[in-house]
């Protein structure tokens, strides 16, 4: 049987569930892909630490529950493969590793990175590195914080995997881990510099050079019209959000229009979300009516919305309300403990790659599959 090309992608645990930036963001296109590609599917508990490491009680029940939402979403764990980051030691071993190739100001300089120390910490870089004067006032984020974007190239490319299905935001670290996997290559496998980045692993590179796939939606907006839709930044529409939460978030959006005839912007927040959400046809004549000014309300587009999103979610729901309590939590250990088994098998076999590239191959440690 000829063996599937991998997929390796991911969600950081900071939260109890997912929401529909990360549906339309990521999670459609490994529901899509799931047959075609052998999938794994990390959950990135380590780097939930970088904003939540005071809670790890959190971060364990947040585990539960993004699982929980993988499966209601119709991720099939005997088809695909789920992975928990802090039990595959390679992935921190490699972390390290690839911590040397990667040059201090280009972690620094990442503008997801940067995105997240204003959007999380309220910080810029400036702040970061004042003098000590001006950083005594307040500490920032952990070492552990840009530190994650270097785990999170060990993340993917421990898996070795041809394509990662991501949102817009994970463009610049997926850049990241393609410039480790090219100088990797170039530096300890013996690869040309003047190989094309698709032919690294046929030319002897450890590491095929992974590509992004970017969702339908790259970037769904979050609910105050401005940041992305993020778990951690309270505008998001949660795929567990009951029915009349859904519409009550839905009803509270604003967008200075006053009425049904003024002409609407056709890309404000709510225009966007009839676009990732409402049928392709009726989407386009609610655009087109909306920006003409052609007596279609706010109102009526947030009710029209709010049902096409509820349809959407119902049956995650039913199948999520059917995984809550004991029994749910016992079925989200087994598929963890079987997805661990597997997943460790492969990037123990990475990571032993990696180390005979790298001059580190002493063959003192061995894993078998039992
Ligand atoms: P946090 O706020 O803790 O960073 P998050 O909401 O950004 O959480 P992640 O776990 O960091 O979620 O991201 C998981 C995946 O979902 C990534 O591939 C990311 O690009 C994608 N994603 C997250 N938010 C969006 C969004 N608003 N639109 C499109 N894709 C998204
Ligand atoms: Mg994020």
């Amino acid at each position: 049987m000829a063996t599937k090309p991998r997929i390796l992608t991911g969600d950081t645990p900071t939260h109890t569930g997912l929401h529909l930036g990360h549906f339309v963001g990521s999670l459609e296109n490994r529901l899509k892909l799931q047959d075609s590609y052998d999938c794994y599917f990390l959950i990135a508990n380590v780097h939930a630490f970088t904003t939540l490491a005071d809670k790890p009680a959190d971060i364990r029940a947040n585990t539960v529950g993004i699982v929980k939402d993988w499966l209601a979403v119709g991720l099939d764990p005997d088809r695909s493969t789920f992975v928990l980051q802090s039990e595959i030691p390679a992935i921190a071993e490699l972390t390290f590793l690839f911590a040397m190739l990667i040059p201090f100001k280009k972690v620094m300089r990442n503008p997801t990175i940067k995105t997240e120390l204003a959007t999380k910490f309220g910080m810029e870089l400036g702040e970061l590195f004042g003098s000590e004067g001006e950083g005594k006032s307040r500490e920032g984020p952990s070492f552990g914080f840009p530190m994650y974007a270097v785990g999170q190239c060990a993340d993917i490319l421990a898996f070795r995997p041809e394509l990662v299905p991501v949102g817009e935001d994970q463009e610049a670290h997926i850049e990241m881990c393609r410039d480790v996997a090219l100088k990797f290559n170039q530096m300890y496998c013996g690869v040309n510099n003047r190989v094309p980045a698709e032919e690294h692993a046929k030319a002897g590179g450890v590491f095929p050079i992974p590509q992004a796939k970017v969702g339908r939606i790259a970037r769904l907006v979050g609910l105050d019209g401005v940041q992305k839709m993020s778990k951690s930044l309270g505008n998001a529409i949660f795929l567990y959000d009951s029915a009349k939460d859904v519409q009550k978030k839905i009803n509270k959006i604003t967008t200075g229009r006053q009425s049904p005839t003024e002409p609407g912007d056709a890309n404000n927040i709510l225009m966007q979300y009839v676009d990732a959400f409402v049928a392709r046809e009726r989407a386009e004549e609610l655009k087109r009516r909306y920006a003409a000014g052609d007596n279609i309300g706010d109102g009526h587009v947030k009710a029209e919305l709010g049902e096409a999103i509820n349809a959407l979610l119902e049956p995650m729901r039913v199948r999520r309300a059917k995984l809550d309590g004991p029994e749910g939590d016992a079925i989200v250990m087994d598929v963890i403990r079987r997805g661990v088994k597997k997943g460790n098998l492969v990037a123990e076999e990475t990571l032993r790659l990696a180390k005979e590239g790298m001059g580190l191959g002493f063959g003192s440690r061995r894993f078998t599959a039992d």
